[in-house]
This record gives structure tokens, sequence and C-alpha cells, in this order.
């Protein structure tokens, strides 16, 4: 019998050693709230004990961040995430979603749509209103986030010499960047410093037409059906393109290593054996140390490269070649920020719940960093918005960003 996830679920004991990992649990303090709890619920959704119109059922299921920080410590092996994305599915299917979510989802399904949105946040972000009104309130923290996705100038102040990258040759292993739909218009200075660094590392990056967004936040959201509809497309784009298929943001490279799952033609088996985030393909080839850069920095490791992805030292090795960087990680530095793709804007009190653990804990390190380093544009907009309202002075920054720099001092020497 097809239990259409609700099967990974079966191994908990509920033995509650993934509760103090669970951010919701830790705001709320409701075992209703934890992941011991919802997966009664959601056993109970699938056995029709509980109707899939229940408000209680809804309210805890929907609070969920779909972090999985509740899966690298559970001691049975829980696949807690696909049991959710089944229950999510089931709550859609019986009560549709919030008008709000569907808009967006719907915005995110076309590029046709996406891009234009997206392109136009760009020049409004770049004429630096959304700095001057970025704070607290709902649009105040909206201009956070869409300030938080330029480049911070502590990233970007070499300009490079242009000399061609002596390390890529024609037998160089060849990468396809996935370039997915915030990256590739808010974040595109990423894509770029993605593809120097590895250049840099011998690796030949190739251009890829016709991709589309990863789905995950359709995933997340309960809508498998468009997540799999935009997953095929991926794995038809990107079939045979190149060795390796390079992905910057965690939340994609998730959702696309798990290509299998949603395409189960040979295309989607293609795709999810290619898939690597850049950390790991730098990881592989040392990296190439960089020049000097003297920054204090606190890594922040997103939920979707380090418990979904289970990617933990790639990020760190690849800091640990640039010279006098100064990396730490500070307590709840495993923990969600709270962004989890489209969740701020349906759950909003308890997205800040969660952020505000994370901000207590930049505030209060000794000393204070002066960037906080993640590999996802979600947790790069959320803990940057976070920081301006807080007035903190610190910066936000990809790590491909801070290589870049220390590859771009190197070239001057
Ligand atoms: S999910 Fe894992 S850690 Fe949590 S209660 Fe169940 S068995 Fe224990
Ligand atoms: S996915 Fe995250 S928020 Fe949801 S139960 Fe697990 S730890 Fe808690």
């Amino acid at each position: 019998m097809n239990r259409g996830g609700f099967e990974a679920l079966d191994p908990c004991v509920h033995c509650g050693f993934c509760l103090p990992a669970c951010p919701t649990y830790l705001a709320t303090g409701d075992e209703s709230d934890s992941p011991r709890g919802r997966i009664l619920l959601m056993r109970a959704l699938e056995l029709g004990e509980l109707p899939p119109t229940d408000p209680a059922v809804r309210e805890h299921i929907d609070a969920c961040l779909g972090c999985r920080g509740c899966e690298p410590v559970c001691p049975a092996g829980v696949g807690y995430g696909r049991g959710l994305e089944a229950a999510r599915e089931l709550l859609v299917r019986a009560n549709g979603l919030a008008w709000s979510a569907r808009a967006v989802l719907g915005v995110f399904r076309r590029e046709a749509w996406w891009r234009p949105i997206l392109t136009a946040s760009r020049w409004l972000r770049n004429t630096g209103l959304p700095r001057a009104l970025a704070g607290q309130g709902r649009v105040g923290f909206a201009m956070g986030m869409l300030d938080a996705s330029r480049k911070d100038r502590r990233t970007g102040s070499t300009v490079r010499t242009g000399r061609p990258v002596a390390a890529v040759r024609p037998s160089s292993p060849s990468v396809a960047l996935f370039r997915g739909c915030v990256m590739d218009t808010l974040f595109r200075h990423i894509h770029d410093a993605t593809r120097r660094t590895l250049e840099v590392n011998g690796y030949r990056v190739v251009d890829v037409a016709g991709q589309a967004c990863c789905g995950a936040l359709h995933d997340h959201a309960g809508r498998r059906d468009t997540a799999r509809e935009l997953v095929a497309r991926n794995a038809a784009a990107l079939a045979e393109s190149a060795d390796y298929v390079v992905v910057n943001s965690a939340g994609c490279g998730a959702l696309l290593k798990d290509a299998a799952h949603f395409d189960s033609s040979a295309a989607g088996s293609a795709l999810a054996d290619r898939v690597k985030d850049v950390s790991e393909l730098l990881a592989m080839t040392g990296p190439v140390r960089g020049a000097p850069l003297p920054i204090d920095v606190a890594y922040d490791a997103p939920c979707h490269l380090e418990h979904a992805q289970g990617v933990t030292a790639a990020p760190l090795a690849m800091l640990a070649a640039i010279p006098e960087l100064s990396v730490r990680r500070l307590p709840g530095s495993d923990k969600c920020c709270g962004s989890a793709g489209i969740y701020g804007l349906l759950n909003p009190v308890m997205a800040r719940a969660v952020l505000d653990d994370k901000i207590r804990a930049i505030a209060a390190a000794a000393p204070r960093p002066q960037l906080v380093v993640t590999g996802n544009p979600g947790c790069l907009m959320q803990i940057g918005a976070g920081l301006t309202a807080a007035r903190l002075p610190i910066g936000v920054a990809h790590p491909e960003e801070l290589l870049d720099e220390s590859y771009a001092r190197a070239e001057m020497n």
C-alpha cells in the first residue's frame, strides 16, 4: 500500500530526544508544537482518527518550520520531513491555501511572472529606499529583507584584474550552475562569485538554458504536484549538461538532491546524482587558498544544508581557505532562523519569535561578529532584516562572497 510518505514516521518511539532541537517547541513549550507531538497528529491524520479540517491539527502542522532540525538528533531515524510533506499535501487538499500563499506560489511557478517582479524588486533595492525604510513593523521588516539581499561592502571592495583563470582547461570537470529564481535576480552577485571561485578551483562552468524555480517553496507549502512539475522541467533542462549541477542555495539544493522522489523517470535520478552544494565541490579540491581577509564572522548553518543535506564541514572547510578570517559558530547556529520559504508570510508571529532567539545569540556574542555568513537566500534576508530591526551594525554575506573577495585580493598581488 502506498502511504504517500507517512510510513517515514513509523520508527518513532516517542523518546523526545528531538524536543530541544525544535525551534517552535522552544518558542511555545507546547508538546503539540514539537516533532513528537506533530508525529502523533500526523499519524491520527493518516488513520482518519482526526479529520484534516480539525483546527488544532491545522494550527500545529502549519506552525512547523519544516527545518528538519529534529531529524539528525533522532536515534530511531524518523524521516520527519517526508511525513510532513505527506501531511501538508493532505491538509492543503482538504482546506486549500490562504490567498497570499496561492498568489506567491503562482508567481514562482512561471518565470514570466517571477522574473519581472524580482527584477523590479532589485531595482527598488538599488535605489536605497528599502535601506532607509528598513526597521520594525511588517513593512520595515520586509524592506529590511530586501535590503539584506544587496552585496555587503566588506565582501566587494576589490576591483578584479580580468586575467583569465589558468586553472580551467577543456579537460576540467564541468559544472552547470543551477540559477533558481531569487538567486538569479536579487542575488546575481553570488552567482557571479560562485562562477569565479569554481573556476579558480579548476571547474569549467557551463550555462544551461530552460531552468525553472526548484519547487521547494511549493513542496513545503503542500503543493507537491507543482513541485513535481518544476523538478521535471529542471531534470529535462539539466540532462547531460555537465559532470555536476552546482547549487549555492541550500533550499534549492535539498530539493534537487531529492529530485528522484519527485520525478521517477531516469532524468530525475540523473539530476539527483549530480547535484552538489558549491561548498562540497570546493571542499573536494582543497580549496585553493586566497589572500588574507581580516574579518570576524559568525557562520550560521542553513537548515536545508545542515539538516536536510547533511553538509556540515564543507562550508567551514571553504572558509578555512581564507587566511586571517576568524570564523565562529554561535549558540543556536544550527537552528532555523524562521525564514522557511513562505513561512514568514503565513506565520509572522512565530517566524519572528524564532528569529529573535537567533538575533539575541548574535547580540550576546563577545566580541560581536562583523558579519553573519550563511549559504541560503531566505536566511540571508531573514537574519539581515532581524539585525537591522535590532539596530545591530552587523552585515550578512554568503560564504561564496568571502572566498571570491579573498581570491580577488590574491589576484591583485
Ligand atoms: S522523532 Fe525520533 S527523537 Fe523524536 S520522539 Fe520520535 S524517535 Fe524520539
Ligand atoms: S521540522 Fe523543525 S519546526 Fe518542524 S518539528 Fe522538526 S525541528 Fe520542529
